[in-house]
Order: C-alpha cells, then structure tokens, then sequence
C-alpha cells in the first residue's frame, strides 16, 4: 500500500532496525516508546484489521504470536511479563492501519486497561 507507513517500513523506504525479520513477519521498536519495552510485530502482507485476515494467511498470525513471545524474551522480560496489544478502530486509537501487535513490557500494568 503506497501511503502505509508500515509497507515503508517493511520495503525499506523507511529505515528501521529489525529485531526480527522473514518473509511472512517483522519485528522492529515502536519509534514512540509508552515503556521500557516496546516494539511491534507486523505481517508483511497489508492486512488492515482482523476481519480482512483471509483463509490462507491465518498460518502467519500463529507467527506472530511466536515471534513476539522470542522477541520478547530476547528483550529480558520473557520472565517479569509483558501485555501484548492490538488496537482496532478509532475508540481503540489504532493510528496505522496495517494490522500489528504491540508489545509493551519492563513496567507492571493496570487491568482493566485504560
Ligand atoms: P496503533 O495506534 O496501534 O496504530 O499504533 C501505531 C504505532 O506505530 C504507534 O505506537 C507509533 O508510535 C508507531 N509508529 C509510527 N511510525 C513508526 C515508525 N516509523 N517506526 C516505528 N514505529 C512507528
Ligand atoms: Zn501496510
């Protein structure tokens, strides 16, 4: 998608150092950290939201799970925790519309969420 921050991303247009990299799945920090641990993983494929996930493309969201839980281990809070976020729509504040899950750690978080 021409104007998906996220594609940039992914294309190379936009640099970003990559915590995690293949041809289904990224990982990379989130620019704007909420903690001390903070960074994304994102589907290569331009997936807006979870209702326009298809069939044959289910596969990479098992990955992305995976992918989060190494990252996040390999960040040092695999064993303290982290919350892992997926804001859809504009009462969740999703700002690019390119599925992705957030994945915030390093801190103690509330529940319910805000
Ligand atoms: P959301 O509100 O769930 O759509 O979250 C989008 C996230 O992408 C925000 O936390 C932004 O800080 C983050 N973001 C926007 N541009 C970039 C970028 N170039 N590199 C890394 N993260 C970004
Ligand atoms: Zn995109």
């Amino acid at each position: 998608m021409a104007d998906c921050v996220f594609c940039k991303i992914i294309s190379g247009e936009i640099k970003t150092d990559f915590l995690y990299r293949d041809d289904e799945v990224v990982a990379f920090k989130d620019i704007k950290p909420a903690c001390p641990v903070h960074f994304l993983v994102v589907p290569v494929k331009h997936i807006p939201e979870p209702s326009a996930i298809a069939d044959e493309d289910l596969k990479i969201f098992g990955k992305m799970f995976q992918v989060a839980g190494r990252v996040a281990k390999e960040l040092g809070v695999g064993e303290s925790g982290y919350r892992m976020v997926v804001n859809v729509g504009p009462d969740a504040g999703q700002e690019i519309f390119h599925l992705h899950i957030h994945i915030l750690g390093g801190k103690k978080f509330g529940w319910p969420p805000g």
